[in-house]
């Protein structure tokens, strides 16, 4: 009894719709499968029809963007109302802002001498949030590079020549904006963030410093604080070390512990349910979102 709670979608910067993910979902034998889109919610109808059609539990969820330190910290957010005003404002707010941060990449592509158009980055995100996903594409269509990863290694990785940063709230307020918005908010891939990810850091040789994993830790107490509900321990980018220090900085916190494999398409390393959650923590999650709509409604115990 699986469930993958963190799947991406032609809603955002996957390449597969919710229709092909249900199908993909059914055929790795998963109970119940998320699809959390960055910044939007626009594909939910869509994936709960093809959830339903393949008997999967469908589980309604976005993956909000917060910035701290010039970092990106992604939060996902489940069973959201999505027509929640200031969620729905900062999902606005932030579309808009990838839409400025594309522009400002494709010339810093054309002070390095490649020369992309912006209608060519929109006609692959076709209407999603505009991600570095698209402009890699592009990249690939023009020839630039062999194919999206060396898009990201060459130009548009943190450290790469063509990044720009996307300003985006606190993660704190991130969390709690997942909250009042009735949702279950958790930490995603917190690895990426402060993981084993050392390249360009200075002073870091083979593992991230001390420092370094400490502020991780000092933020996850502040998520916690503001309501934060779990920690996706479990995730393709996070290696056993990484895996561990998650697991038993949740479990310090009394933080549940998801697994999923931010899906984003066919012909890549990832496949759906790679990493999973049990069904029982999926139950438990869905009860602290209702727990918060509850306290918010004054209802309850
Ligand atoms: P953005 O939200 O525009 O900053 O783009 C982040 C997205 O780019 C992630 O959600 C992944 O889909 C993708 N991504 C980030 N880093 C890499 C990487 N090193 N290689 C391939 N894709 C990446
Ligand atoms: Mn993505
Ligand atoms: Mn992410
Ligand atoms: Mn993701």
């Amino acid at each position: 009894m699986r469930a993958d709670l963190h799947v991406h979608s032609t809603f955002s910067d996957g390449t597969t719709t919710p229709v092909r993910n249900a199908e993909l979902a059914a055929a790795a034998g998963l109970e119940a499968v998320a699809l959390t889109d960055h910044d939007t919610t626009s594909g939910w109808a869509e994936s709960a029809t093809a959830c339903a059609a393949y008997g999967l539990e469908f589980v309604p969820g976005i993956e909000l963007s917060t910035e701290l330190d010039g970092r990106s910290v992604h939060l996902l957010g489940y069973w959201v109302d999505p027509a929640h005003e200031r969620l729905s404002t900062e999902c606005a707010r932030l579309r808009d802002a990838r839409m400025r941060r594309a522009r400002r990449m494709i010339e810093r592509l054309s002070a390095l001498g490649i020369e992309l158009s912006m209608a060519t980055v929109e006609a692959y995100a076709q209407g999603a949030p505009i991600g570095r996903p698209h402009v890699a594409a592009s990249l690939v269509a023009a020839g630039v590079v062999p194919d999206a990863q060396a898009a990201f290694d060459r130009y548009l990785g943190e450290d790469g020549p063509a990044y720009v940063v996307k300003h985006a709230a606190d993660p704190v307020d991130g969390v709690g904006l997942l909250v009042a918005a009735g949702g279950a908010a958790v930490l995603a891939h917190p690895g990426s963030t402060w993981g084993e990810h050392p390249r360009g850091l200075s002073g870091t040789v083979g593992s991230v410093s001390d420092a370094r994993r400490d502020r991780g830790l000092d933020l996850l107490d502040r998520l916690a604080a503001a309501g934060l509900a779990g920690v996706e321990v479990e995730h393709p980018a996070h290696d056993l070390a990484t895996t561990l220090r998650w697991r038993r900085a949740a479990a310090r916190r009394g933080l549940l512990v998801t697994g999923a494999s931010d899906f984003h398409g066919e012909g890549r390393d990832v496949k759906i349910g790679e990493r999973t959650t049990s069904t029982w923590v999926l139950a438990a999650l869905r009860e602290r979102a209702a727990d918060g709509a509850s306290a918010r409604g004054g209802a309850g115990w």
